[in-house]
């Protein structure tokens, strides 16, 4: 079931997902070397209940597993769903952190792979080339096209590019509910699956791996990490689907404004 939003329920999702983006924005003051995940979660928490808004992962999941944090926090070969902790960042990792809230009834759930310090250059490829996937895929996402148009042109780009694109998990409508229908995948042909229309609330997250796309969940019962060890990145906006060009919820501006990390500042054109 798709619900298709009014305006006045994407004013509230708009507002919901910039929590998001201001969240992860202050958390980004916080990344270098030598802090604790578990701290960059503690800050993340604050903020969001200082903003009348509730962490929507917090308890997210089967009862006797739920998700113990407010942030996924995963670094270098997890893909997602790391769980903050006592580890401390390094020079070079990189951290995917992925932040949900609820706020007015409504969900935002955006996601930015951040580096510690300076980064070795295939990792900033892979970095650009999923960020730059994201947005050919929300460039797809326009009123009379399909889920699979979206799809294939994130796969494709970044398969092109030699990056491997996990098929477990995948972007979602999103609304009151974190996940609602339609499933989103980041592989897909042209022309498939369920029909583009306006009003429909998306988010998109491809999720890309310097090796092969295979990965496999950790004894917690929450991370993923690739098969072969190697690094991933994940990025995620909000989207509204709209006639000729999609509305883009989220903004990565906020971060880029405490990161200035030139290569991954502009929209890729
Ligand atoms: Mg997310
Ligand atoms: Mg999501």
């Amino acid at each position: 079931m798709i619900y298709l939003k009014s305006e006045s329920e994407i004013d509230k999702m708009r507002r919901a997902a910039q929590l998001v983006s201001l969240t992860l924005a202050e958390v980004a003051k916080y990344i270098e070397p030598g802090v604790k995940t578990g701290k960059i979660d503690l800050v993340a928490e604050e903020f969001i209940k200082k903003h009348n808004a509730r962490a929507v992962f917090k308890g997210y999941g089967p009862p006797n597993n739920p998700f113990p944090a407010t942030l996924c926090i995963s670094l270098n070969e997890e893909v997602v769903h790391g769980i903050p902790g006592e580890r401390k960042l390094k020079e070079g990792d990189i951290v995917s952190i992925d932040c949900g809230v609820v706020k007015d009834g409504y969900v935002g759930d955006h996601a930015y792979t951040f580096i510690v310090g300076e980064g070795d250059e295939e990792t900033m490829r892979l970095l650009r080339v999923t960020l730059e996937s994201l947005y050919k895929g929300i460039d797809e996402a326009v009123h009379g096209n399909k889920v699979g148009d979206i799809s294939n042109a994130i796969q494709s780009h970044c398969e092109d590019e030699g990056f491997g694109v996990v098929r477990e998990l995948v972007g979602h409508g999103l609304g009151k509910q974190l996940h609602e229908d339609p499933s989103v995948p980041n592989f897909g042909k042209k022309g498939r699956g369920e029909r583009l229309r306006s009003g429909m609330t998306l988010a998109i997250e491809p999720m890309i791996t310097l090796g092969s796309w295979k990965v496999h969940t950790l004894g917690d019962g929450w991370t993923i990490v690739t098969a072969d060890g190697k690094r991933a990145a994940h990025f995620e906006h909000d989207i509204v689907v709209r006639e000729g060009e999609a509305e883009i919820l989220s903004t990565f501006d906020y971060i880029t404004e405490i990161t200035k990390n030139e290569i991954l500042d502009t929209r890729y054109g």
